[in-house]
């Protein structure tokens, strides 16, 4: 981090140790609107948003630890008293002068925030892996300060649809869509909807005028991993730019927000290729003991069941890897139907199959190895041929006095696999010591 020098350019504002204005340059008392003599004694904390005041102080705060600056948008209150984000990057800088001059002092370098920077930050931020959500909160901060009226965007995460911006969220999305409404029409469409306040149901009119919005623009961006568009929502303070926000939005905006949701479905696929069983779609092997290593952590009770089918082999060899294949996809939906919700069905390989039974102790996981063993011991009808092969299993508990650690009990599953199958094989065996 090196020390900054005024080159006359670079708006530079500079704090003494109780964060007082000590220092500003022409270039800052210019961008920021301040006659100097306004500026200097000011208090910092003074000029930035209530909002974002926290934001601030945890940098200020980890700077005087020794953190790395965390160069961001902060609303800085303008000499007109309006706010405007700004991007600052704080710098230590050093001052000629006496002994018992300022010495050291902390200084910003203040940027305006452009449009494009607002686009750039958001997709470098998207780039670098950070959360998605996280980045359409600052892109939409970021914007709203830009742009003529408070804007939003909504989109899903997770199954829920998340809503970030200044634009109340009965705007953004209401909840249910009224039929043949903005929202609604730019859903069905895929195009940009503007309209008047005027055109809103009744309630919603009332809330885009009591914040002083006079229409409403809807773009709709294609999200591949969902049916529902994300949008984004803008309401022009002057009914008059609402075409020339919708045509704005279209572009830059729009852009930025489908390179992230694309760029969140491929890391997604990828995601679920690396950990999924490509045969099966179950977890594969690496995502069950990722899962494990989870619940150790969590100190959660688990039970595991560990399963093989029997005389697979035989079968395979005789009728082909294609049906050996139909075979496991089948024992693989019988297990997906047996396991209850929250628990976790895998494929580590092979035949082998095995079943987290999550805050399932010693007691009750006989209950569900036993259901599991019934669920494969049925025929299974392939290609006209029916296979009566069924399957062992082995169980062990966390709890039990030596199933502490996640290897520990998969250990004595599998030995009590083993002894499932010594025992003659379509049955299932507790590990030892047997609780029941
Ligand atoms: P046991 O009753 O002792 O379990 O005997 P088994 O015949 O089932 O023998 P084992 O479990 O050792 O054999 C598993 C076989 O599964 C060996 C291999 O030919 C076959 N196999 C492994 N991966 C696949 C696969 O992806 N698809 C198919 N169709 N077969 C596979
Ligand atoms: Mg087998």
């Amino acid at each position: 981090m090196g020390e900054l020098v005024d080159q006359g350019l670079e708006a530079i504002v500079a704090f003494d140790a109780d964060l007082r204005v000590v220092l500003a340059n022409d270039a800052a008392c210019q961008l920021l609107g301040y006659a100097r003599d306004d500026l200097l004694g000011a208090e910092a904390y003074a000029l930035v948003h209530p909002d974002d005041l926290d934001r601030a102080a945890a940098n200020v705060v980890g700077i005087s630890k020794g953190a790395l600056p965390d160069p961001g948008l902060l609303r800085i209150r303008r000499g007109d008293g309006s706010w405007i984000h700004y991007e600052l990057r704080p710098r230590p800088i050093r001052l000629p002068g006496p002994p018992d001059g300022p010495g050291d002092l902390t200084a910003l370098s203040i940027r305006d925030n452009t449009m494009e920077d607002a686009h750039w930050l958001f997709l470098a931020q998207v780039a670098s892996g950070a959360d998605l959500d996280a980045c359409i909160a600052t892109f939409t901060t970021g914007l709203t300060s830009l742009v003529d009226g408070p804007m939003s965007v909504t989109y899903e995460t997770g199954g829920k649809r998340r809503y970030s911006g200044a634009l109340p969220v009965e705007l953004a999305w209401p909840d249910p869509v009224p039929e043949g409404s903005p929202w609604g029409r730019a859903v069905l469409t895929g195009e940009p909807v503007s309209c008047p306040v005027e055109e809103l149901p009744d309630h919603l009119a009332a809330v885009a005028t009591s914040i002083g919005i006079e229409s409403l623009v809807v773009v709709p961006v294609l999200d591949p991993a969902h049916k529902t568009p994300a949008l984004i929502v803008q309401g022009p303070y002057d009914a008059a730019m609402a075409d020339i926000v919708m045509i704005a939005l279209s572009r830059r905006p729009k852009d930025a927000l489908t390179i992230a949701l694309e760029r969140r479905d491929a890391m997604d696929r990828l995601h679920h290729m690396a950990m999924s069983d490509p045969l099966t779609g179950l977890a594969n092997r690496t995502s069950f003991f990722e899962t494990l290593e989870r619940l150790s952590g969590s100190r959660t009770a688990y039970s595991i069941c560990t399963i093989d089918i029997d005389h697979f082999k035989e079968v395979n060899d005789s009728y082909g890897h294609q049906v050996g294949d139909e075979i496991l996809l089948v024992c693989a939906r019988r297990l997906a139907q047996v396991a209850r919700a929250g628990d976790v069905v895998g494929r580590l390989g092979g035949d082998e199959f095995a079943v987290i039974h999550v805050g399932v102790g010693a007691s009750q996981a006989p209950v569900l190895a036993a259901r599991i063993v019934e669920a494969l011991n049925q025929p299974v009808d392939v290609g006209g041929f029916i296979f009566d092969l069924g399957a062992s299993v082995g169980v062990a508990s966390t709890g039990d006095a030596d199933h502490l650690l996640p290897d520990d009990v998969m250990a004595a599953s599998d030995a009590a696999l083993y002894s499932a199958k010594r025992a003659g094989r379509g049955t299932w065996r507790y590990a030892e010591p047997d609780p029941v």
